[in-house]
Formats: structure tokens, C-alpha cells, sequence
């Protein structure tokens, strides 16, 4: 697919999803889950599925790490059906969108530091910073009375006051990065994608997201949470020892227990042979309505498994 990511949205099909991930590490079996599922969802509505690199802060970021997820992916055989688009590249796309918000008054410049916002918990109402800062953040401002609320794939309706919870949005950092939330909104659009499927971990930026589209005038995908795999404490995966990298090498196991988290029977997978039998029967036996309607799923990652229960 030959499609830039500018007019990818004047081609888009009815079912065209994405899999998003930010190369602060290698991917582990949380990430594998939510690609897995947004790829399974996408195959199942016959549509195309995308893959794109958010590598907008680097000073998250570990050096070849966007690399080395793309060649994990491929080893699992989740390869993208159309370009792979950086974040990092698309910087005069995001400034175009900002210009516009600040051109209709909806953005403003944002001199408070994070110690004087300490006493709204973090939560931007309005401006109190006393000094003015050479290189100030941009921010969307979400007037009281914004409530946003959205029919979720799995989680079902969810509803969140924006303005009380979450305040007005950063849409450029102070330290002069864009923030995930204007860069995940500009390119979801202009990529094209009809559907949204991720981790449960971003269900509660969906509103402030779907707010932003509107003012940018931009169509609402359908989103769907996955469950946010924990481990045993309860901790997310990425930050606790479970996160160990999934296993290029034997991506078999990793695969088969991410569609048994899935809520997909394992005798539904064939019993052997390689990714690409494996990935075939999987988008042929993938029953949607089978997916857990959690948040989240206590599970143990595939290399803490006896063999035996990976399948
Ligand atoms: N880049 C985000 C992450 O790795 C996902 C963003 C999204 O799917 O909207 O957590």
C-alpha cells in the first residue's frame, strides 16, 4: 500500500484499525495482547490493520527500540497492511492542528509549572503560574460542564467529566514535545482508522480525546478497551518483573496464551505447525463476543508458564 498518511483518509475502507505502540522498550505480553486483539478484531471485520510508531518523548525512549518492535512483530508474523508512519516525522502536521486551536481561541499558552498546579492535584483550571516561561506549554482549555461520553466495543458506555477529571489538555509539552493526545488525534484521523483498539490503561483519555476531535472538527473512530494484563500484585505488566520481552525466537507460546487471555479456546488453534497456520486459524475461529468485558486480567506472562498452560 502505496497511501501517504495525508490522504489515507479519503481511501479508508469501513474497517481499518491500528496497533500504536511507544518504543520505550521491548514489547512484552501486555502490548502483545492489545496487537494481537486489535489485528484478530480487524481480521474478523475483513478490514486492514496498521501499525504505527509513537515515538514522540524521547526521553522515554530506548535507542532501536521502535526497530526491534517492528521485527518482533514480524517474527509474530502482525505485519502491517499499510505504511508505517513515525511520530517523530509528523511534527508539521501537529503544529498545523495546534495553529488552528490557538487561531479559535480554543488553546492557549500555559506558563504553570507542575509545582503550582500541585494543589489541583496536577488538574488545569486555570492559569496560576506567577513567572513567564521562555518556551510555555500549549494547552486545549475544557470548559466546566464537558462531559463526554462514548459507547465502548467492550467496556460498554463510559462517561467522564472532563473538565473536573482531567482539565484543560496539554497539547505541547513545556520541554517543546507534542503530547500523545493532539499527536494520537491528528494521525488516528489522518491516517483513516474506523476502529480503535488498545488497552484498558487509555480508556479514561478516549473522552478528552473525543473532545479534542470536535474541536478540531474531526470524525470519533469506534474505540475498544482490552483488558490491561496485571500480574499477580495487581501491578500493570510494563512496570512490573513480568514484563519481561516477548520471545522473537518461539513466538508459538507467546501467541497461544494471548489467545487464550482473549477468551478464545485453545483447541480452536491448530496443535502444530508454524505463525503462519497459527495466525490463519485464529482470524478464521476468533469469536469477537468472547472477549473478557474486564479492565483487568490478572495473568502470568508466557515465560513464567509451564508449557502446558501456555496452550
Ligand atoms: N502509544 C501508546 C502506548 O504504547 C498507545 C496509544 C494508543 O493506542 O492510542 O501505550
Amino acid at each position: 500500500m502505496s497511501a501517504a498518511p495525508d490522504s489515507a483518509a479519503d481511501s479508508a475502507p469501513v474497517y481499518r484499525g491500528r496497533f500504536a505502540p511507544s518504543p520505550t522498550g521491548p514489547l512484552h505480553f501486555g502490548s502483545l495482547l492489545a496487537c494481537f486483539g486489535s489485528w484478530l478484531l480487524a481480521r474478523h471485520a475483513g478490514g486492514e490493520w496498521w501499525v504505527r510508531v509513537e515515538d514522540l518523548d524521547p526521553p522515554r525512549e530506548i535507542a532501536g527500540a521502535a526497530d526491534r518492535q517492528l521485527a518482533t512483530l514480524a517474527a509474530f508474523g502482525l505485519v502491517s497492511d499499510g505504511p508505517v508512519v513515525r511520530q517523530s516525522e509528523r511534527g508539521d502536521h501537529y503544529q498545523a492542528a495546534l495553529d488552528t486551536l490557538l487561531a479559535d481561541g480554543r488553546a492557549f499558552h500555559c506558563h504553570c509549572s507542575r509545582s503550582e498546579l500541585a494543589a489541583t492535584g496536577g488538574i488545569h483550571h486555570q492559569c496560576v503560574g506567577s513567572g513567564k516561561r521562555a518556551h510555555p506549554a500549549v494547552r486545549l482549555r475544557v470548559e466546566p460542564g464537558t462531559v463526554i461520553g462514548f459507547e465502548d466495543g467492550l467496556q460498554g458506555r463510559f462517561e467522564q467529566d472532563v473538565h473536573a477529571e482531567a482539565g484543560d489538555v496539554v497539547l505541547r509539552r513545556a520541554d517543546g514535545y507534542w503530547a500523545y493526545q493532539l499527536a494520537v488525534v491528528v494521525d488516528d484521523a489522518a491516517q483513516g482508522f474506523s476502529d480503535i483498539v488498545r488497552g484498558a490503561d487509555l480508556l479514561d483519555s478516549t473522552p478528552r480525546q473525543i473532545h479534542l476531535q470536535r474541536a478540531l472538527g474531526l470524525p470519533t473512530p469506534r474505540y475498544l478497551h482490552l483488558p490491561l494484563i496485571v500480574d499477580g500484585d495487581g501491578h500493570k505488566l510494563s512496570k512490573s518483573m513480568a514484563a519481561l520481552p516477548i520471545d522473537d525466537t518461539d513466538p508459538l507460546p507467546s501467541l497461544r496464551a494471548a489467545w487464550v487471555a482473549l477468551g478464545q479456546p485453545a483447541n480452536r488453534l491448530p496443535p502444530a505447525g508454524g505463525v503462519p497456520a497459527l495466525l490463519r486459524a485464529a482470524a478464521a475461529a476468533f469469536v469477537p463476543e468472547r472477549l473478557p468485558r474486564q479492565m483487568r486480567l490478572p495473568f502470568a506472562a508466557p515465560h513464567n508458564m509451564p508449557a502446558a498452560d501456555a496452550v
